[in-house]
């Protein structure tokens, strides 16, 4: 700091790592950003950032960031103009729909670009391209929040806000890390512990929040739904619903109830490696602790059984009368800084903007677009990659996504994305898929370059402000996808002078942000949807009069195990997931000073089966699943139960999804991250 010199200015702007949504004030000197600092008057982060927002702005100027548009000849990157660029992306488009029909060609949109970024790329696929094959990553992780919300209380968003962390009188925190993946979120959880707040911890490790919980529940990875309907059947069996809630609010108890039979601790127990008198405390203390809140992680979503494990949460919820009230509810922690503006302006192959039904809402968004929309739905980010692989997909768009090393089963992956006639990226670095198959590459500008709003995890919209000018020749979403439609010959509705006028042109389709400006952001600060006027002060718990469907829907929950079982050539369950000084595939804090505090992946393993396997700290370990194989780092530990280790994901070096498998949600197709089953061998490597 010392060397760099004070910042010059100052610009307030929103963290673009993940969905906890800090704002931050971001410092520049000599037109560069020289560091980061927390704003005291953030509702979300109160003058706090994480080691993520504080340290990981340095990725913007990295030294490998493109920021001239390439184009691949003959097998080798070459530069190009933009005008060069864009007529090769247009017209590769362009011979994919001649070829294959609009469905021949498809779009990832970024959960790290803006909403308004995200609102153009839905509306790009759909009005310029004329296909409703356009996804997100949520499909690689909240997709089934979204469903089970969905499906249960009839909206899929977060029901309650962060600021009833200090409202709650208990928190359960299911399958999610929040210490490490939403450290700000994590430490207000950790300090109402603390405090004596009772916390209820449901993970297979023993995670930091786990060492203060008032009961910690280790089920074996893959069995969350099997433990939660036993809880849901303890908590009616011995009348610890809120009866008058369940009769004025609720349907379908009854066959639920029905359901939940089967499930009682002793069985569950031994199915989850849990004792039964354990699972009937937590229920108890769920049940008669209110208002009881509860927040989730990929540790529901990323499962076999991903929606329907976050609906047993909405149903433990209903059960209790935990909606609609301060302090109580269901809240997926959401894991990209906009992962939910990105789902929520219409980067969903079924759904428009506000996650609107496609059949509901063509009409308005034909209105307000003057032109019509494709009425059949897409293929979501998953079927497009396999539709790749047998020709039905020619060539695919692809904005701050990096599908080859996020997606499950790398190889398989791979080779379907080899069969795409055409690869366009639209990105800040060549990433793993950009360099393997890209076929064209527009540099994008960074979250720091640009104007518009993230919406987070518990639907607040918060601005995002340009702290200094695109890069060299990088160009922001916007201005991108207006030039492409030019070329395609629909440039007309991609004409907006800014990104609040593309805000404006949203709130027109979809109410609930009617009420929501820019201008009003910028005077007021974050806002909450649903805000349907300009004079509504926003909606911090939602469903408190009423649910969108008039009453919220139980429905019995069937059990579907997981397809990844131990046997003796695969005798361990590997989990997956992140560490607190990297975000994902670490294209941004792999570029950043954090690489100094958490240079590479490691495999945390128990101390008895790395030493039954000859393994010491830091000694190299080969993992083999049934699809594939990776190598990296032991570090023993007894967070992780026997014969459950668990690796981070976030060095391409690793590739840990060469080794996870094809087991999609039932519901959404999101990946099986969660559950692998592997072998485990030394490599006698130094
Ligand atoms: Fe950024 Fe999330 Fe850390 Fe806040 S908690 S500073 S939003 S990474």
């Amino acid at each position: 700091r010392l060397a760099a010199g004070l910042p010059e200015r100052w610009v307030r702007t929103t963290c673009p790592y993940c969905g906890t949504g800090c704002e931050m004030e971001v410092g520049v000197k000599g037109g560069r950003i020289t560091e980061a600092r927390p704003v005291f008057a953030s509702p979300v982060s109160r003058g706090h950032l994480c080691v993520k927002g504080r340290y990981g702005w340095g990725f913007s100027d990295a030294p490998d960031r493109i920021t001239e548009p390439l184009i691949r000849r003959n097998g080798v990157w070459e530069p190009a103009t933009w005008d060069e660029a864009l007529a090769a992306a247009a017209s590769a488009l362009q011979q994919a729909r001649r070829a294959g029909g609009p469905s021949a060609v498809g779009v990832l949109a970024s959960s790290r670009s803006t909403n308004e970024e995200n609102y153009l790329t839905q509306k790009f696929a759909r009005l310029a391209l004329g296909t409703n094959n356009v996804d997100c990553c949520a499909r690689v992780c909240h997709a089934p929040s979204a469903a089970g919300l969905g499906q249960t209380f009839g909206t899929g968003a977060a029901t309650n806000s962060y600021a009833d962390i200090e409202r709650a009188g208990l928190l359960m925190v299911v399958g999610a890390n929040p210490t490490e993946n939403h450290p700000i979120v994590g430490a207000r959880i950790r300090q109402r512990a603390r405090a004596g707040v009772p916390l209820i911890v449901i993970d297979p490790r023993r995670t930091e929040l786990a060492d203060l919980a008032t009961i910690h529940l280790a089920p074996r990875p893959g069995t969350n739904l099997p433990l939660l309907q036993a809880m849901a059947s303890l908590i009616l069996g011995e009348g610890l619903t809120d009866p008058a809630f369940l009769a004025a609010r609720t349907e379908g108890l009854e066959a639920y109830a029905a359901s939940l039979r089967e499930w009682t601790p002793e069985r569950v127990g031994a199915l989850c490696g849990i004792e039964p008198e354990a699972i009937r405390r937590a229920a108890r203390l769920y049940a008669t602790t209110g208002p009881a809140m509860i927040f989730h992680g990929l540790g529901v979503t990323e499962q076999r059984q991903g929606t329907d494990g976050v609906a047993a949460l909405a149903h433990l919820a209903l059960l209790t009368g935990n909606v609609g009230i301060p302090g109580a509810g269901v809240n997926p922690l959401r894991g990209q800084n906009n992962v939910q503006g990105s789902a929520q302006m219409g980067c969903e192959p079924s759904r428009l903007t506000g996650y609107q039904k496609l059949a509901q809402s063509r009409e308005i968004h034909a209105q307000v677009w003057g032109a019509e929309l494709p009425e059949e739905p897409g293929l979501n980010a998953l079927e497009m990659i396999d539709a790749a692989g047998e020709g039905r997909l020619k060539a695919l768009l692809v904005i701050g996504y990096d599908p080859l090393l996020s997606h499950p089963g790398a190889r398989e992956t791979a080779e379907n994305l080899n069969g795409l006639e055409a690869l366009i990226v639209v990105d800040l670095f060549l990433t793993e898929t950009a360099k393997a198959f890209g076929t064209v590459f527009l540099p994008a500008a960074s979250p720091f370059e640009k104007e518009g709003t993230y919406m987070n995890g518990e639907r607040r919209v918060q601005r995002v402000r340009q702290v200094v000018p695109p890069k060299g020749g990088s160009r922001t979403d916007m201005a991108i996808l207006a030039a492409l439609a030019e070329r395609l010959g629909a440039g007309q509705p991609f004409r907006h002078p800014d990104a609040a006028a593309v805000w404006d042109e949203a709130r027109q389709v979809w109410p609930a942000i009617a009420g929501i400006s820019h201008g009003r952001l910028d005077q007021e600060g974050g806002l909450q949807w649903p805000c349907p006027a300009e004079d509504h002060p926003g909606t911090p718990v939602l469903h408190a009069g009423g649910f969108p469907g008039g009453r919220a829907a139980f429905r019995p929950l069937g059990w579907t195990p997981s397809l990844e079982v131990t046997n003796g050539e695969f005798p361990f369950l590997l989990n997956t997931g992140r560490s607190l000084f990297h975000f994902n595939a670490a294209t941004m804090t792999g570029r950043t000073r954090n690489r100094e505090l958490r240079a590479d992946d490691e495999l945390e393993l128990h101390p008895d089966d790395a030493a039954e396997l000859g393994l010491s700290a830091g000694d190299p370990v080969h993992v083999q699943s049934r699809h594939g194989a990776f190598t990296l780092r032991t570090r023993p530990t007894d967070r992780v139960r026997r014969g459950e280790p668990f690796a981070t994901f976030h060095a391409v070096a690793a590739y840990v999804n060469l080794a996870t498998g094809p087991g999609r949600d039932t519901v959404t197709g999101t990946p099986e991250y969660k559950v692998t089953a592997v072998n485990l061998r030394a490599t006698g490597d130094a």
